[in-house]
């Protein structure tokens, strides 16, 4: 069977979700061609000939630049078998089947991804894979040779002007958490499932072969399993000891595994990217995520404490957001001297309510709701007062257009610092140098998972 397996976007990663089933369905006996449009054109896959187009959708923008692509990729290949699969498929089922896809997958996807290739050799076009599976099954290394080779890819900045070539790793997947807005929650509902240890270190060593000296890893939470990570970073740090790595840690498992810091710090972790969400208690408590403003503070002292920089992401507009608590967000990072630890599009990112989230079952987040629209994925809503509705497109246009104009973070929170002041009639006050803090290591990709495709991302496949 001719399969091609395409990745709309990975916020500047090697996609994991194509080279991961290229390897399973390549030892069936499949001929797997990749296309990364995040870096490739529809026009590069050999579409004509497939049998079977698999899409991998593991987030909001990869989902979006997807649908819009849908109506090429079906004309390019119109006997072929389409599929979506990832974190965002489940959720979007409706849709997609709307658009002519006959197989959605989610969760652990690859036994039923194996699964229906079989079937469509076998003729049986009708979807009998669950759409959801939790299932083990057996790993494979993943195939990245198929793909752009991994200078094409985001890279690692650093404070010192260097730069580094950098893998992308998976260690986990899921989460044991239940965050109301996250969008891991509905497909995963609290578990977590490791990936072989083994298969993690042999997929790095692949990566450091291929020039990588730094790795992004990409679970949503790297401490869902502490043990499985400090195994997989004093591991990683013994074999390349000069290889330096970032993740993705919540502020309460910072503090619940502080002990773990030290390890982080001595084994080469540069960066721990934190989803904090919200520096307002009520928006915290909605979204449950089980920290404080006051831990936040906490976080950011004990990270400093160990050398390792902390890259808070925020979601800053929610239905429940006001003028000043938006204006106290910026102060907040001013006082703790993170604006240069903080992208500006986290500044603008506005609550996304897709179907399946745990936000739907909350009473707070009712009344705000609007109709399922499936141009946005999701459940648009409306603030109750205008004005910051007004600010986040502001704050958004300026982020699109700061970012596409090389600004700096300084110079773009300035200007958010002047249009959240002005939005609430109020004199901005000068920014002190001291508050933008220091310069820390991140990657060259700006946009984020949550984010909305910019019109360049939707016009480049
Ligand atoms: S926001 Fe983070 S901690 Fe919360 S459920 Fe999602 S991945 Fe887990």
């Amino acid at each position: 069977m001719n399969v091609v397996l395409i990745s709309p976007y990975e916020i500047g990663r090697q996609p994991f979700g194509l080279a991961e089933p290229a390897a399973l369905l390549s030892a069936e006996g499949h001929n797997v061609s990749c296309v990364d449009l995040a870096v490739q054109r529809l026009a590069d896959a050999p579409l004509a000939q497939a049998d079977v187009v698999a899409i991998y959708v593991a987030m909001h923008t990869a989902t979006r630049i997807a649908v819009e692509a849908m109506p090429r990729i079906r004309a390019a290949a119109p006997r072929a078998h389409l599929c979506v699969y990832g974190l965002y498929a489940p959720m979007n089922e409706t849709l997609l089947r709307e658009l002519g896809v006959a197989t959605v997958l989610g969760g652990e996807f690859e036994p039923a991804l194996l699964s229906m290739v079989r079937r469509v050799a076998a003729g049986e076009p009708e979807q009998s894979e669950p759409v959801i599976a939790h299932g083990k099954f057996t790993c494979l290394p993943p195939q990245r040779d198929g793909l752009p080779d991994l200078t094409h890819y985001a890279r690692l900045l650093l404070p010192d002007g260097g730069e580094k070539i950098v893998a992308f790793a998976e260690t986990t997947r899921g989460c044991k958490h239940l965050c109301s807005h996250c969008p891991v929650v509905p497909v995963y509902q609290g578990r977590f499932r490791a990936l072989p240890r083994d298969i993690v270190l042999q997929d790095i060593s692949q990566q450091v072969v291929q020039g990588a000296q730094h790795v992004s890893f990409g679970d949503p939470d790297f401490l869902n399993g502490p043990t499985h990570a400090r195994r997989i970073v004093s591991a990683l740090h013994e074999q390349f000891p000069g290889v330096t790595y970032d993740c993705t840690i919540k502020v309460e498992h910072l503090l619940k595994h502080a002990d773990l810091l030290p390890l982080l710090s001595e084994t080469g972790c540069l960066f721990v990217t934190s989803a904090v969400e919200s520096t307002d208690e009520r928006i915290l408590q909605i979204f449950r995520k089980q920290h404080t403003v006051t831990d936040f503070a906490r976080a950011v002292t004990l990270m400093e404490q160990h050398g390792i920089a902390l890259a808070p992401t925020f979601v800053a507009f929610t239905p429940w957001t006001t003028l000043e608590g938006y204006l106290g967000l910026l102060c907040k990072l001013a006082e703790l001297q993170l604006v240069n630890a903080v992208p500006p599009i986290q500044l603008a990112i506005r609550l996304l309510v897709p179907e399946g989230s745990y936000l739907l079952r909350e009473t707070e987040m009712r009344p705000h709701l609007q109709a399922f629209d499936p141009h946005v994925l999701g459940y648009p809503w409306q603030h109750p007062d205008g004005a910051v509705d007004q600010l986040q497109e502001s704050v958004q246009a300026l982020v699109a257009e700061g970012e596409a104009g090389g600004c700096s973070r300084q110079e773009l929170f300035a200007e958010i610092w002047h249009a959240a002041h002005r939005a609430c009639g109020q004199i901005p006050p000068q920014l002190p140098a001291r508050v933008f803090g220091r310069v820390i290591p991140h990657l060259s990709e700006q946009w984020y998972c949550c984010a909305e495709p910019t019109e360049q991302q939707l016009a480049a496949y």
